[in-house]
């Protein structure tokens, strides 16, 4: 029988519209002679409609569109997940939701206590690494080099002394983030204390803990994580922005960043990021897979850890599947491979 797996899209965060492309490309690569594609779209409000159109599409054989709304019958999701009238199938859950409220934990939550199988992180490791500071305070203790940075959290910070703070311990400019989100959507660098201001205002309309870090002056590198308990890590890519630095427009509208791969860097380096990759993964305790993503001082620190994403960008041409495709592995057999990894991983939960 065919393994129904279950593609959920769209979703509340403000990474909505990024999911809704990405699942176009996953649905219209997987292998149908293997999975019974079920295509569920959450709106932007957070109503679930299970895809009906692009269901009857993938079966008779017919091309999806570049990027897939979500659109069709209001579905409860739990039945929606379950599938009514198919209990004999094994269901596989490939969450690809960006952002809050998919991925960080809250969807993966939910299949968890249903026991359903999903792909990627669990609990977790989804929460952990979604909030950049609290994923910073665990990569510190396992020893793993990063930027500095400074925590301001609404209502328990005095927002006076936190910037006046951020600026003597870390100089101008500063990256300014909401501690979860990503798609850089709410980040600013700022260049003086007016801009920090705003930056923080900025940032608190997403999220009601922000970041400031230091600017580095870096490349910037990532690497593709694929695995459970023992994760191998991928060639490692390097992204030259567009912009002042890897903002929205270059991530998704003009496209301008162009990405290296692999990055042109002496074989111990690249070792070296390999190896801090699959340990911030561990780490972190992700599974699966997960982008991390670095800096690289060629003349000071060497390499910083950014971040880690358990749900990466995942077009075809997106860094995490592009990264894998450099080092062996295709498009879809990458789809093959999450969902055997989902599998694994849920027959250890339970
Ligand atoms: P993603 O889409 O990868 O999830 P994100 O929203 O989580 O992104 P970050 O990766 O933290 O955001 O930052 C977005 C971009 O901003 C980085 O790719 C980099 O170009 C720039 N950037 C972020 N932090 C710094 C820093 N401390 N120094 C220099 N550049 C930075
Ligand atoms: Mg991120
Ligand atoms: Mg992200
Ligand atoms: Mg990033």
């Amino acid at each position: 029988p065919l393994l129904r797996l279950v593609v959920l899209y769209g979703g509340v965060s403000a990474e909505h519209d990024v999911s809704c492309v990405t699942a176009a490309h996953v649905l219209a690569a997987a292998d149908r002679s293997k999975y019974d594609l079920v295509p569920i779209g959450i709106t932007k409000s957070g109503t679930w409609l299970r895809n009906d159109k692009a269901i009857a599409a993938l079966a008779e054989g017919s091309d999806l569109p570049e990027r897939l709304e979500p659109a069709g019958t209001e579905v409860e999701p739990l039945a929606a997940i379950r599938g009514e009238g198919t209990d004999q199938a094994i269901t596989v859950v490939l969450p690809l939701l960006h952002g809050p409220h998919g991925e960080d934990g809250t969807i993966q939550g939910m299949l968890e206590l249903f026991k359903v199988p999903y792909v990627g992180a669990g609990v977790l490791s989804s929460a952990l690494c979604m909030d950049k500071a609290m994923a910073k305070i665990v990569a510190e203790q396992a020893g793993i080099p990063q930027c500095r940075w400074v925590e301001f959290r609404d209502g328990i910070d005095d927002p006076n002394e936190i910037v006046t703070r951020a600026v003597a311990e870390l100089g101008l400019p500063v990256f300014v983030k909401p501690a979860n989100l990503g798609s850089s959507v709410g980040i600013t660098k700022a260049h003086d204390a007016a801009e920090l201001d705003k930056a923080v205002d900025l940032a608190l309309r997403y999220d009601d803990v922000v970041i400031i870090e230091e600017a580095v002056t870096a490349r910037e590198v990532e690497v593709a994580v694929l695995g459970n308990a023992a994760p191998e890590a991928s060639a490692p890519g390097e992204i030259v922005p567009g912009s002042e630095f890897y903002d929205y427009e270059d991530k998704y509208v003009t496209g301008a960043a162009q990405l290296v791969i692999p990055a042109d860097l002496p074989d111990d380096v690249t070792r070296e990021v390999r190896e801090l990759a699959a340990k911030a993964f561990t780490a972190l305790r992700c599974a699966g897979m997960a982008r991390v993503d670095f800096f690289y001082e060629a003349e000071g620190r060497g390499w910083l850890l950014n971040e880690v994403n358990t749900i990466p960008g995942f077009t075809p041409a997106s860094m995490y599947p592009k990264l894998w495709e450099a080092t062996g592995i295709s498009y879809p057999d990458l789809i093959d491979q999450l969902v055997a990894l989902a599998l694994d991983s849920h027959r250890r939960r339970v």
